[in-house]
């Protein structure tokens, strides 16, 4: 599967908003946002025109697909899906984005970034209802049951695992029992419990043109 390959905190920067690609990183006085808060490039630093409004559309949708890690297509996809349900498509479309399965990962704490996700997920590290799944794009739904597979509890980055939930903020829609170190989907995410750094309605009003 192709990849975007660019350096995550060029993303960022492109965008002019955190997009948290880079785990622990990004909390800190470290993140490129906070140093250098302009596009990257040998004219990034000057003065930028305002822009468009189809400029605003096309960087909400592009700043929508790296939070998430994924390419055209695939996240067309996830518009059309939306589109063909009844109801608000943005909001939908956000929340088929937040039920990926190497979302939910992240969002539970399990990983330091989406990127980490996918690559414990290619590993085969979980199973989804008891199942092995290892596909990053898995869509979830509630009821469904992440758990670490058996055979890979010791890997060090499940070790410890209290301690480092302890400050993490799991949204609604998640819950993680750590006795039986499973993660929950309770509902389908709503409002400002899904990821709040684009805005979906920009992103179909690109798409509807
Ligand atoms: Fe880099 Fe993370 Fe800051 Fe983005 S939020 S610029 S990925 S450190």
């Amino acid at each position: 599967m192709s990849k975007n390959l660019s350096p995550k905190c060029k993303q960022c920067r492109r965008e002019g908003a955190k997009l948290f690609l880079k785990g622990d990183r990004c909390f800190s006085a470290k993140c490129a946002i906070i140093k250098k808060n302009y596009p990257p490039g040998m004219h990034g630093a000057k003065r930028q025109s305002r822009p468009t409004e189809f400029g605003l559309q096309l960087r909400e949708k592009q700043k929508a697909k790296k939070v998430y890690g994924i390419l055209e297509r695939q996240f067309r996809n996830y518009f059309d899906k939306a589109r063909r349900q009844k109801g608000d498509t943005g909001e939908i479309m956000r929340q088929l984005l937040e039920l990926r399965f190497d979302n939910a990962v992240f969002k539970s704490g399990l990983s330091q970034s989406r990127r980490q996700a996918r690559q414990l997920i290619n590993h085969g590290q979980f199973l989804v209802n008891r199942k092995k799944v290892n596909i990053a794009s898995y869509q979830l739904k509630p009821k469904d049951e992440i758990s670490i597979k058996p055979q890979k509890a010791g890997h060090k980055i499940f070790t410890d695992l209290e301690k480092k939930l302890e400050k993490k903020q799991m949204p609604g829609w998640l819950k993680f029992d750590l006795k039986n170190q499973t993660i929950k989907i309770l509902n389908r995410p709503a409002g400002g419990e899904m990821e709040q750094t684009y805005n979906p309605r920009l992103i179909v009003e690109f798409y509807s043109k």
